[in-house]
């Protein structure tokens, strides 16, 4: 097992492009850490240089203490799951599993004893001889991380490794292999462009934007205390409501009204105010109203959908309550509320 150490490194493709600006951080030893953020958004460059697929273009990258930019990727002690399993049509699952050790010119039996506990582990027993082609999209998978895992690699790495799968099969291998990396305890670096992957998988976060990391924390710091308005909106279906306010006399103000009684601290014009849709109730005695002219019903609560002050505005809304379209009354605690700097969206 190691660490994964990355100062200030960048990549720049030939043709001009800076897919990653300087990124600095480290992933602990046993930590599970997503790279997430928008198609583009440089994330799989990033893991592509861990895995020594694609160039380093400056910085120094650390695997354990071995600095390894030059380092060819089948000595880097690392494991790739990939997003179209890579598995070999015409042979078995066994062979599948095993081929990684078979280069490695490890004898037999050890090759077969690692194989059997890795498809002990991943249920995959029954399913030996079969070719892919006679497994489902879940078992695929489960192969692909067979043959990760019988390398006993310092770090495993997943390229988006869900995103061919249907949405209830995802849940269930986002269970899966959350639950097989923590038993495993090895490092483990996992792209994806779903926050909710993000979100359920990750020990920590590192959100990407346009090639910049935008915020690194736990799911809980990232959703509760947002760095930015690209974190704020990206993270949190619906998205966190973002409101532009004038700020008069250390207050956000919206159409004249005091939306809070909490004190802003800047020396701007204007911010932005950002509440999340769980924060807000429906409140008869709320100082504010909204226009709700949408809702959606998820079963186990809705989601009102409407307007608040002419700009766009979601709430959640539980199952129980008796809620019809027009105009509500809302509040929120004080807690709950967010404030951006407007130039640059970062968090006051
Ligand atoms: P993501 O995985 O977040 O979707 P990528 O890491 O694939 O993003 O891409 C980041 C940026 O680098 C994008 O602008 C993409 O178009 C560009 N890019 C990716 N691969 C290459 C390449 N081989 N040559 C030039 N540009 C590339």
């Amino acid at each position: 097992m190691a660490k994964v150490t990355l100062s200030n490194i960048t990549k720049t493709y030939p043709n001009g492009t800076q897919a990653v600006q300087p990124a600095t951080f480290e992933i602990k030893d046993g930590e599970f850490v997503v790279l997430v953020g928008p198609s583009g958004c440089g994330k799989s460059t990033l893991l592509r240089m861990i895995a020594g697929l694609e160039d380093i273009t400056s910085g120094e990258l650390f695997i354990g203490d071995r600095l390894v930019n030059d380092m060819d990727p089948a000595h880097r002690d690392i494991a790739m799951v990939f997003q179209n399993y890579a598995l070999y049509p015409h042979m078995n699952v066994r062979k599948n599993i095993g081929y990684g050790l078979k280069n490695r010119k490890i004898p037999r039996d050890e090759i077969d004893r690692k194989v059997e506990e890795a498809a002990s582990v991943l249920n995959l027993e029954n399913y030996l001889d079969r070719k892919p082609s006679q497994l489902s999209g879940g078992q695929r998978q489960r192969v692909a991380m067979g043959r990760a895992i019988v390398r006993d690699p310092s770090v495993f790495l997943f390229d988006e490794p869900l995103s061919n799968l249907d949405a209830k099969l995802r849940n269930q291998m986002r269970l899966e292999i959350k639950a097989l990396q923590k038993r495993l305890g090895v490092t483990s670096v996992y792209v994806t462009h779903d926050q909710v992957e993000a979100m359920t998988m990750a020990d920590q976060i590192i959100v990407l934007n346009q090639g910049k990391i935008e915020q690194i924390g736990t799911p809980a710091e990232i959703y509760a205390q947002p760095a930015s308005t690209f974190v704020a909106s990206f993270m949190g279906a619906p998205p966190m409501n973002l409101l532009t306010c004038k700020v008069v006399e250390n207050s956000a103000v919206l159409d004249a009204i005091k939306l809070s009684k909490n004190i802003v601290k800047t020396s701007e014009e204007s911010i932005i105010f950002g509440l999340r849709p769980e924060d807000v109730v429906l409140d008869e005695r709320g100082q504010n109203t909204m226009q709700i002219e949408v809702i959606e019903d998820l079963g186990a609560y809705r989601i009102a959908h409407g307007k608040f002050f002419g700009n766009d505005f979601s709430i959640n809304v539980t199952k129980e309550s008796e809620i019809t379209l027009g105009c509500h009354s809302i509040s929120w605690s004080e807690n709950a509320e967010n404030f951006f700097e407007t130039k640059n969206g970062k968090r006051i």
